[in-house]
């Protein structure tokens, strides 16, 4: 395929009919928002009417790409610039004094998801388009995101985020699509003893479409978001009153089913309604899948030949048992013809080794909802039972860590371990560990399954659509395309010794941070010096990614300046995004602490502009765009063991931003890349980790034993950041100290103020940080995710079993 030439004449038709389809005479009655809505309307309409793209020639399997959360970010800028017609847009709305790029900021982010697995699942959309590989993504459309986030004397208060998905131009309702979804209900036996399910309801699950639009080579995938609606208890042959009110009493509500995102940051709310909204994009997927199968007039024993689930997490594991239920209870197979469908179907991807953040369900909740899921279930565990056995006769201790079925819950991990062919970490380290720490004996079992794909970006929306001068820059030198080739990028390496290039590209780096300063300004009020270092630490708020930690290093920076007014510091901006989970007081009041101590800090007139703390509300794709093309510095300061990849670091380095961070995740990668003298590297190691809590690690002897560190957090206890309130940061205080310090904050302390003064040595040698910055731009592209599709193909996907 090839990419289809925008066609000036077409758009002008379309525009056309949009702005009659609302019902006004002329274009330019529209209003802003409208002007947004018509012409993402009107490329849509052409995208639309674009021959479908033909299936790939050769045996590459159609990957299934399955993940409760797409963080997709807005849509029409990206999508022009993927289809090559941004240009051609741009000047027909120039005809009506119209400036796309303006036109962008009036697309509301469509909240599909909040964090990295989201964002994740997003560039790995874009880069199977872009490098052929025929993919679907399915998810759900929820109508409300976590919240929107705002800041109430320094508390994060929570609004809903309603998006409009009702009127967003993108979507398509593909209603050939549509499935329908039982639910509830009982188990019965017919007359030869086979397990029938008689669902309490069935829901409808609508396919509403968003493109995945392949980078200039014509290809266009669907992201298919399934949306509930009412339930048609009519629709079934036995209906009466008495199951209609089972239904009720049931809880089960269709309409409230998509409604919301559940927080998912490495914490379970345990909720029974997301185990329905689980179960349903995984029925309404897998039914997708196999109709898809059937229309091509393929047998079912085929299925793994030319299928592939990829499952992002565990979340939708409960594809693996709705796959053997369809497969015996629809189509009569037998037990084993079904399972080695099933088992060379599905591959899973680990995000996480923390224990606590491993999903489980109550078994009678499994039961309640899914009862023929449950015996499915059941019936494996049982096989499995028997593996376990032969391999580890009589030993109890690892049935209890392998079984599937232990104390009462449904441990997903061990399902999707035993029912894939593939298991796959993040990034090298957490794969490593996946194998050591987590999954040993099923290592042990089976140890060809197991690979390690690390993360990636695309370079598409995390360089070229966000920071154009770079991408510019970049266009120049190389004389070529780089955005589907991002290893070409070492080729800028010489010229970090060029003088006159280091000059351009710092002024680059300036403009996008005067561009980031005027967007504080408006959204915070706050004035911050564009001089001074851009400290970014960006990502959701959760203790092991230790926004403390930072926070620790601010109060040291203020501690400094006062008690030397003369000391040489280099002037800072410390810059935060992020969201902490409602019901995750901790986090919240992380972000309350820091708040606290941002509004002393910025309002110290002795300080000045030499320090300025800046958290700003509502961090989003939107607000990420902004913020990587300006930064300075990337925190990446997560103990040591539980960041699994990160993908936050990878956008920073590529944009030239210097990482302070901890070995862990593909921090790691990232240092192997980029060299050790162009990133700072601090902090305990994995094994020293673990080390430190085998021998029992007491954080208050190191408060003890360091009297800065006693200093700074004295003045959080008594109140000097909370107008005397000396309770305001308790529980802050409370993990930091008594509650042991599980994260090893204070543990890293020093190391840390270590690294952040080898980065205000470099800072002070301007030439040199350029270079470095130039250098981590030029040896990032590895951590493309088009790297990344083809290492799943490769490893993965294609792999023959
Ligand atoms: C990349 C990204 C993330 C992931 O950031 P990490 O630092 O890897 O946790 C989260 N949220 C948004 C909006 C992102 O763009």
């Amino acid at each position: 395929m090839s990419q289809q030439k925008f066609n000036p004449a077409r758009f002008d038709a379309a525009l056309t009919r949009q702005w009659q389809g609302m019902g006004l005479h002329a274009a330019s009655e529209m209003t802003r928002q409208q002007w947004w809505q018509a012409v993402s309307g009107a490329v849509a309409e052409m995208l639309a009417a674009l021959p479908a793209s033909p299936p790939t020639a050769g045996a590459l399997r159609h990957v299934n790409y399955l993940s409760i959360e797409f963080l997709i970010g807005r849509l029409t800028g990206n999508n022009l610039l993927n289809l090559g017609w941004y240009q051609g847009v741009a000047e027909r709305l120039a005809d009506w004094d119209i400036e796309l790029s303006a036109l962008l900021e009036e697309e509301i982010d469509p909240a599909l998801g909040n964090g990295g697995l989201g964002r994740l699942a997003a560039c790995y959309l874009d880069s199977m388009a872009t490098v052929g590989q025929p993919a679907t993504g399915y998810g759900l459309n929820y109508q409300y995101g976590l919240f929107r986030q705002s800041f109430v004397d320094g508390a994060q208060h929570e609004a809903p985020d309603d998006w409009h998905r009702g009127r967003y131009p993108w979507f398509r309702h593909n209603s050939a699509r549509d499935v329908d979804v039982p639910l509830g209900g009982k188990l019965i036996k017919d007359a030869a003893g086979l397990p029938i399910w008689q669902p309490a309801v069935i829901l409808r699950g609508e396919a509403w479409d968003l493109p995945v639009i392949g980078y200039l080579n014509g290809i266009t995938q669907p992201l298919r978001l399934w949306q509930a609606t009412h339930a048609h208890p009519f629709d079934l042959t036995r209906f009466n009153d008495g199951k209609f009110l089972q239904a009720e009493q049931q809880g089960i509500d269709a309409d409230k089913l998509t409604k919301v995102l559940y927080p998912n940051d490495n914490h379970e709310p345990g909720k029974r309604l997301r185990l329905m909204q689980q179960y349903f994009q995984c029925a309404c997927s897998v039914a997708d899948i196999l109709r898809r199968h059937h229309l091509a007039g393929r047998t079912l024993h085929s299925l793994p030949d030319h299928e592939v689930i990829q499952l992002n997490d565990t979340h939708p594991t409960i594809a693996i048992p709705e796959m053997m239920r369809v497969l015996i209870d629809d189509h009569q197979l037998s037990w084993d013809k079904a399972w080695t469908i099933t088992r060379r179907t599905f591959a899973y991807t680990n995000h996480t080794l923390m224990p606590e953040a491993l999903e489980r369900w109550d078994e009678r909740l499994v039961k309640s909802l899914l009862p023929r899921h449950f015996s499915i279930i059941q019936e494996i565990n049982k096989r499995f039972k028997k593996v376990v056995e032969a391999q580890w006769p009589g030993d109890k201790a690892v049935w209890a860590k392998l079984a599937i079925l232990h104390d009462k819950q449904v441990r997903m991990a061990n399902l999707c371990v035993v029912s894939g062919f593939a298991v796959n970490g993040v990034a090298a380290l957490h794969s490593e560990l996946v194998v050591k720490d987590l999954f040993p004996e099923y290592h042990q079992l089976w140890p060809t399954k197991f690979h390690n794909v690390t993360n990636g970006i695309t370079p598409r929306r995390w360089l070229k659509q966000c920071n154009p001068a770079l991408s510019a820059l970049i266009d120049e030198v190389l004389q070529g395309e780089w955005a589907n080739d991002l290893a070409c990028l070492k080729r800028l390496e010489p010229l970090a010794d060029d003088a006159a290039f280091r000059q351009r590209y710092r002024q680059i780096k300036q403009e996008n941070k005067q561009r980031l300063t005027a967007y504080v300004k408006r959204v915070t009020g706050i004035d911050i010096n564009p001089q001074a270092i851009f400290d970014v630490q960006i990502k959701r708020l959760h203790e092991y990614k230790r926004q403390h930690l930072a926070l620790l290093h601010i109060l040291s920076c203020y501690k400094r300046l006062r008690d030397d007014p003369q000391s040489p510091m280099a002037p800072r901006v410390f810059l935060f995004g992020a969201k902490a989970a409602p019901g995750y007081y901790l986090a919240k009041n992380i972000i309350y602490a820091i708040n606290k101590v941002a509004e002393v800090i910025n309002n110290d007139p002795q300080v000045g502009d030499r320090l300025k703390v800046v958290f700003i509300p509502d961090y989003r794709i939107t607000v990420a765009e902004q913020m990587i093309p300006a930064a300075d510095l990337s925190e990446q300061i997560s103990t040591a063991g539980y960041e699994a990849s990160g993908t936050g670091n990878m956008k920073l380095a590529l944009n030239g931003a210097l990482t302070i961070g901890t070995l862990d995740g593909a921090n790691v990668e990232i240092a192997g890349e980029v060299g050790e003298e162009n990133i700072f590297i601090f902090g305990n190691t994995v094994d020293q980790v673990k080390t430190l809590k085998a021998q029992g690690y007491d954080p208050l002897m190191r408060r003890q034993q360091d009297p800065h560190l006693d200093a700074i957090l004295t003045e959080l206890e008594n109140g000097h950041f909370s107008q005397g309130d000396t309770h305001a940061f308790d529980r802050l205080l409370h993990s930091l100290t008594a509650g042991g310090d599980p994260w090893l904050v204070l543990a890293d302390f020093s190391a840390y103020l270590d690294a952040q003064a080898r980065v205000e040595a470099l800072w002070a040698d301007r030439e040199g940080w350029t270079r470095a910055a130039i250098l981590n731009t030029a040896r990032t592209g590895l951590f493309s995710s088009d790297r990344a599709i083809r290492d799943y193909q490769q490893r993965i996907w294609q792999a023959t079993r």
